[in-house]
């Protein structure tokens, strides 16, 4: 069951596409930036209350909270980040459940990023780390997660959500994007550019700019812990890896990992509980 739940809370990360959309992202969002904003803070109380969802205290967790904070920092430094001044970015770390790992990262709207410690555990450097917060940044950035949201819920729903007057559909939402209930899968095209996106943003950074490709790489390496057929997304991983590094060469950004990344990333493990 704990590989199970491992794998199905996976896919919403590496993006199983169970729907087929050949629909360009953001071709008829109406949704306001403000509107992702507040909805994203909407959301981000409703996982507060959760106790479902432990979510370390940057009071409790300084360490933890500086590293992951820097590095999403950095990130957002890009050029290429179209709402930094608009979205409310915030960074959460959630600790594992007592039932096992939780190998997913997930974003949404208007910038509420979470990341489980189980992920955290997975990855053994930091650019694979920063190539995962990148591609999630991609997703509310590029406004992926309202996209879908709207394309689910409609936009008079989504403002009753934000005003407090939905909460049954609020709840439902929270599940989705957080990946504990039915997933909300991106589709292929929104997977690709946020892939892409992600080697946008660190090729401004001290981060190797391919790090998404290192973390799927690393999960191909760790195939056996999971289901085969979780692992035959749309693009798959094997596909992403090329395009990702593919990417990076024809931007000519830095790929190379810095001496010190394994040590570092292994310092801020170990400041986790
Ligand atoms: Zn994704």
């Amino acid at each position: 069951m704990r590989a199970l739940r491992s794998v199905i809370l996976f896919s919403s990360l590496i993006g199983v596409t169970l729907i087929t959309s050949c629909e360009r992202n953001g071709d008829f969002l109406v949704f306001s930036v403000q509107n992702d904003v507040d909805l994203g803070e909407t959301i981000a109380e409703q996982i507060a209350e959760d106790p479902s969802f432990d979510i370390l205290s940057p009071q409790q967790y300084p360490v933890s909270y500086a590293y992951v904070q820097s590095m999403m920092d950095e990130i957002l430094e890009s050029e290429e980040v179209t709402y930094k001044e608009d979205f409310s970015w915030k960074i959460n770390i959630i600790n594992d459940p007592s039932n096992g790992p939780v190998l997913n990262a997930f974003a949404t709207p208007g910038g509420q990023i979470y990341v489980h410690t189980g992920l955290i555990y997975f990855l053994d450097k930091e650019d694979d780390l920063a190539g995962v917060l990148s591609q999630e940044i991609a997703h509310a950035d590029q406004r992926h997660v309202s996209t879908k949201l709207q394309r689910e819920y409609g936009i008079s729903l989504l403002l009753n959500v934000i005003s407090g007057s939905e909460t049954s559909s609020l709840e439902r939402i929270v599940s989705q994007i957080a990946g504990s209930g039915s997933i909300l899968p991106y589709s292929r095209d929104a997977e690709a550019e946020a892939d892409e996106y992600s080697v946008r943003y660190l090729a401004s950074t001290q981060y190797a700019c391919n790090g998404a490709a290192d973390f799927f790489e690393k999960l191909l390496r760790n195939e056996e812990q999971f289901q085969p057929e979780y692992l035959n997304t749309h693009p798959s991983p094997e596909n992403r890896v090329e395009d990702i590094n593919a990417f990076a060469l024809s931007l000519g950004c830095d790929t190379t990992i810095d001496d010190n990344s394994a040590l570092r990333y292994v310092n801020f493990r170990n400041s986790l509980p």
